[in-house]
């Protein structure tokens, strides 16, 4: 496993924290775009989750030359039809903070009871190697509800309002540890790192 660099494709810090915590117990050295100097911005231009992973993979690991991981998430509601999904970061606007998003999500919401305000998470990640090409594709779902207000101060994102059902906390309350076992992203990495580990035993 040494001498294998992986790069993850996100200015997103909250995002990275969480990626290290799942990836780098395997021993895999994890770079972040602030480690590069001629980074690019990948515009996210895609219309699935899948396609903008792609987009951040492939563009940004023939121009850095690395293998990268890129990394495409999102909330996505069922009573507003799957929205913000692809446009979760900037479904108050392209400068929104979370804050903005959140009290916008809820305003869309107010009229839609507890039991119609089902939601998941998607992680998409991709793999492109120094030259481009995507070998890997997978992704990951986690199921929950919107709730009324915010609880708690853990994760990022639409997490204060995003409960699992089954446990009747929210991701903001729940913490790392249960969110790095249950999340959408921690079920994109449980596809993901068997088939890397397979790629790096073949390099
Ligand atoms: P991306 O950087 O384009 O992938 O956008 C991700 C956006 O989706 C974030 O800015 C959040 O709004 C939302 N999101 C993705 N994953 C999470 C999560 O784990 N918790 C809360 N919000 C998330």
């Amino acid at each position: 496993m040494t001498n294998f660099r992986l790069v993850l494709g996100t200015h997103n810090q909250k995002k990275m924290r969480e990626l290290r915590l799942l990836l780098e117990p395997l021993g895999i050295e994890l770079m972040g775009l602030a480690d590069f100097e001629n980074s690019v911005v990948v515009e996210e231009t895609g219309e699935t989750f899948h396609a903008n992973a792609k987009l951040n993979s492939t563009q940004q690991a023939l121009h850095l030359g690395e293998w990268v991981l890129g990394e495409d998430s999102g909330l996505c509601v069922t009573a507003l039809g799957g929205a913000p999904g692809v446009y979760s970061a900037r479904f108050a606007g392209d400068s929104a903070t979370d804050e903005d998003n959140n009290r916008l999500l809820l305003e869309r919401m107010e009229k839609i009871p507890l039991e119609k305000r089902t939601a998941f998470y998607v992680c998409h990640m991709s793999l492109s190697d120094p030259d481009g090409n995507e070998h890997i594709s997978c992704f990951g779902r986690c199921y929950g509800r919107i709730i009324q207000t915010h609880k708690g101060t853990g994760g990022f994102g639409y997490d204060p309002m995003f409960e699992l059902t089954e446990y009747h906390q929210t991701f903001g309350e729940l913490g790392d540890a249960v969110k790095s076992v249950l999340s959408h992203r921690a079920r994109a990495t449980r596809e993901f790192v068997p088939r890397l580990l397979e790629i790096i035993s073949q390099q």
